[in-house]
């Protein structure tokens, strides 16, 4: 069977440092769970081929894909503040998969067994956190949120020991490339100046080519790396996107959202929300994501200052300049998105006022966030008591008087805002419905969520009763690391 794999293995060819060779830990009996049709057709592999016998060994690690170089990535990390030395526990990279539009892409199976950076751990996943990564990664992507990819999950036929025994999977995780903050902080760490260059150079060659030649590259790899986690961060914000454990080891150098572990989506508006189980102190809240990255984005510019300059108070200096950007690029992406939210079209100084009592009202008043800003959409408040509170209709009205300011017709108006305002987003009970049913071996719902998620700008009538809450229920929704 020709699934269509093109391996260009860059990775393996750094310093030995950075990665264990690795040889595959095969499991019983696999089984496919999904397959991502639309993913493998833009990979420019056979859905038909990956739905193969041949396939499903390679997706579980009992056989090489030809042209693979299997490997575990070497990376640090500062975990809720406490450096440590990780690694791939439990994902074992296969290489780089060269896309038809010549994109270079790496493919990881996630929960691939054991590895030399396993410590204590089993090296397996269980089948539910890996669907769940999946179903979020995937409505990540149809948010137009930068993520890795999930093609395929499947079960390993192996039970895993967690608080009792769950079904053990593994994920096919694509990403631009898996190279974190974490990675260069154990370069720094533990690596030579030059093994520390090495990577800064493969890093810039793969993700900001552009920079390649210039000089003083690496000021400007870090602020490139600023950039796009500034866009990426104000992305999240927008659409109440809470990832759980921004560590250091979980932020990517490309941008992309990755790790998707006790992440959830805010339901009513309320900036302390935390949902990991973990989190105790709130280090991860929802309000907190843009310090946190800024916080983590420090920690690379540290692991980068011998290359930045030679002075290291000057490299200090340059660093430091270049993270102060990160609040301002980071508001100004927030901003943009939220006007987009709102459909306005231009620019008044107003408008950060606006938003903010908006959002306040929100809270007050314990309104769902995403259905707030779709009812606006939609101009349909009739089916929530909440929007006949007086305090909204003041605030409507100041909005409408705001659009009439503006030029733009009614029509691009509300384009625009069903473009910025997804009318579903993974809902917490709907998500955990359908991985309870999966893990019975009933994947219907589960195939009919991703379906939904695929289109949150669509605003179909079959979306309709996936943009409900959950009963009111009076324990907090929780998340869990376990995995
Ligand atoms: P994560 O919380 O998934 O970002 O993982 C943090 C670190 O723990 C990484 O180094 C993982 O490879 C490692 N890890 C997580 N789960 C396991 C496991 N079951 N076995 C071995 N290592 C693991
Ligand atoms: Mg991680």
């Amino acid at each position: 069977m020709n699934i269509g794999w093109r391996f260009d293995n860059s990775y393996a060819q750094l310093p030995h440092t950075f990665f264990a060779s690795m040889a595959l830990n095969p499991v019983e009996e696999p089984k496919l769970v999904i397959l991502n049709e639309q993913l493998a057709s833009e990979l420019g592999l056979s859905a038909v081929a990956l739905q193969s016998e041949e396939a499903v060994q390679e997706f579980a690690g009992n056989k090489e894909p030809v042209g693979s170089s299997p490997l575990a990535q070497a990376y640090a990390g500062h975990q809720f503040g406490h450096f440590n030395m990780l690694g791939d526990g439990r994902a074992i990279l296969l290489g780089e998969h060269i896309t038809p539009d010549n994109e270079r892409v790496d493919i990881q199976l996630k929960g691939a067994g054991r590895t030399p950076f396993s410590r204590g751990g089993d090296g397996r996943a269980a089948l539910g956190p890996m669907l769940r990564e999946y179903i979020i990664s995937e409505a990540m992507h149809a948010l137009g949120i930068p993520t890795t990819r999930s093609l395929a999950v499947v079960t390993t036929g192996e039970a895993i020991m967690r608080e009792y025994a769950l079904q053990g999977a593994i994920l096919t995780r694509v990403a631009k490339s898996h190279l974190r903050v974490g990675t260069f902080q154990y370069a720094a760490r533990w690596g030579t100046e030059e093994e520390l260059k090495t990577l800064a150079d493969y890093a810039i060659q793969r993700h900001f080519p552009m920079i390649q030649n210039e000089g003083n590259r690496y000021i400007k790899f870090l602020e490139y790396v600023i950039e796009k986690q500034a866009e990426l961060i104000a992305k999240w914000q927008l659409v109440g996107f809470i990832h759980g454990v921004m560590n250091t080891d979980n932020m990517t150098i490309s941008g992309e959202t990755i790790d998707y572990g006790p992440c959830a989506f805010m339901d009513k508006y309320d900036p302390q929300t935390v949902f990991s189980s973990i989190d105790t102190h709130g280090r991860y809240a929802y309000q907190n994501q843009p310090n946190m990255a800024l916080w983590n984005l420090a920690r690379l510019a540290e692991s980068l200052l011998p290359l930045i300059h030679h002075d290291s108070a000057q490299a200090i200096k340059m660093a430091e300049q270049a993270l102060q950007q990160f609040p301002k690029l980071y508001e100004a992406n927030l901003f943009a998105g939220m006007r987009l939210k709102l459909g306005l079209l231009t620019e008044e100084t107003q408008d950060i006022e606006l938003i903010d009592e908006l959002l306040q009202w929100m809270k007050v008043n314990e309104a769902d966030y995403t259905n707030t800003f779709r009812a606006l959409t939609l101009g349909k408040f009739e089916d929530n008591p909440v929007f006949q509170l007086e305090t909204f209709v003041q605030w409507r009205q100041k909005w409408q008087e705001r659009l009439q300011r503006q030029t733009q017709s009614l029509e691009l108006v509300q384009r625009t805002m069903r473009q910025s305002n997804p009318a579903i987003i993974p809902r917490n009970h709907r998500v955990e419905e359908a991985l309870d049913l999966a893990s019975e071996g009933n994947l219907k719902p589960l195939q009919q969520l991703l379906k939904v998620l695929a289109q949150p700008f669509a605003y179909t009538a079959e979306q309709e009763m996936y943009a409900t809450l959950p009963p009111a229920s009076s324990c907090a929704y929780r998340t869990f690391c376990g995995t």
